[in-house]
């Protein structure tokens, strides 16, 4: 059975509370000056101690904590419920605010071969208060260093584990940073190795809220693709064009997009016959932008591409009318990039 989620708690604590009070009970933990129950003055002094005594205030724990030289980068390895590590990241964006990228589960079961992650296997699905607390825990990370720039602007789910797998938690983590920080849909993203059944769900999902969805495409060639991401299969690549451009179709703007990201894999996804099948992909869909991302070395057999081969893959689907960017690396020196984020204790 899985745990009580904190408003749970609550309404079992106090069962006969004003309606009002459940509302308050679920904003004021979004107060970044309150560090405690004990904090909320909005509460009598009995119903704060009450609470401090049942419930805790943070469903994670900071074990430990790494930046990188250049303080661009943060990484925190958090102890959740039964002893498990999650890690989650604090990078310095373009416009010298934060974005921050959480894990959606302990693990993950996509075995993708050049992750860390994936070498992991899958332990639990996060609940929604585990996910809502690492944007909590990074809130009071920069309240307690005032020397760094105060705002989180964007989370990205590319920690570990796959969001689509743990969907409905997923769903209520973004219903509740929505509703209850500054953060609007387009400063949310959501990775996915592409889990179409989920992907399908969503679009019918009115409950599902419409923020960037990035797809780890990583090879537009049916069989590469299947030797890199072990989930894919042989028709993957048409069903993903038609539910993209079903997709599109339905939400499509001038602001709202997909993400096609590319991991590019030295020998493996970068080659000119590479760049051609996934330019005629996305010529069948549309608005698609892809995102060219440096491998970052996790063991094994992999390199990531020579900077002329990224250069030629950049501008091929550049020429074919394609917007592509290429992601920076960051936090290399704290193991917390891309694909890197392996939970150890003696890490
Ligand atoms: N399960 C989600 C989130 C994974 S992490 C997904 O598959 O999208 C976010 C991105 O980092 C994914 O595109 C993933 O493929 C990529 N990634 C994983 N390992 C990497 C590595 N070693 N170097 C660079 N990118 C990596």
């Amino acid at each position: 059975m899985s745990p009580l989620s904190r408003i749970e708690q609550f309404n079992q604590l106090f069962p006969e509370i004003q309606a009002f009070r459940r509302k308050q009970f679920v904003e004021v933990v979004f107060q970044p000056t309150f560090r405690s129950w004990k904090d909320v003055s909005v509460f009598s002094k009995e119903m704060r101690e009450k609470l401090d005594a049942s419930i805790p205030w943070m469903s994670v724990k900071e074990s430990v904590v790494k930046q990188s030289a250049k303080m661009d980068t943060v990484k925190a390895l958090l102890e959740v419920e039964g002893g498990s590590m999650i890690e989650t990241v604090l990078m310095q964006n373009a416009r010298g605010w934060w974005t921050i990228c959480v894990s959606s589960q302990v693990g993950c079961a996509m075995r993708c071969t050049f992750c860390a992650t994936g070498k992991m296997g899958l332990t639990r699905n996060l609940t929604a208060d585990e996910i809502v607390d690492q944007y909590r825990y990074w809130v009071d990370y920069l309240q307690m260093h005032p020397e760094l720039p105060n705002r989180i602007t964007n989370v990205v789910f590319m920690g570990m584990g796959e969001p689509m797998s743990n969907y409905e938690n997923v769903r209520e983590t973004l219903r509740t940073l929505l509703g209850n920080t500054d953060l609007g849909q387009t400063r949310i993203t959501v990775s996915t190795v592409g889990v179409l059944p989920r992907l399908e769900t969503l679009m019918n999902d009115p409950l599902w809220p419409h923020v960037r969805l990035a797809i780890s495409l990583h090879s537009a060639d049916a069989k590469t693709r299947k030797e890199i991401v072990p989930t894919s299969y042989d028709d993957f690549i048409p069903k993903l064009v038609d539910w993209s451009q079903r997709y599109l179709e339905k939400f499509g703007n001038r602001r709202h997009h997909l993400t096609f990201e590319y991991v590019m894999l030295k020998g493996i996804n970068d080659t000119a016959h590479h760049a051609k099948m996934l330019a005629s992909m996305i010529h069948k869909i549309g608005n698609i932008r892809v995102n060219l991302i440096p491998y970052n070395f996790t063991g094994g057999e992999f390199s990531t591409s020579t900077s002329k081969t990224v250069h030629d893959f950049f501008q091929y689907l550049e020429s074919s009318g394609i917007t592509v960017t290429r992601r920076r690396t960051m936090g290399e020196d704290i193991d917390a990039a891309c694909g890197q984020l392996y939970a150890s204790t003696n890490q």
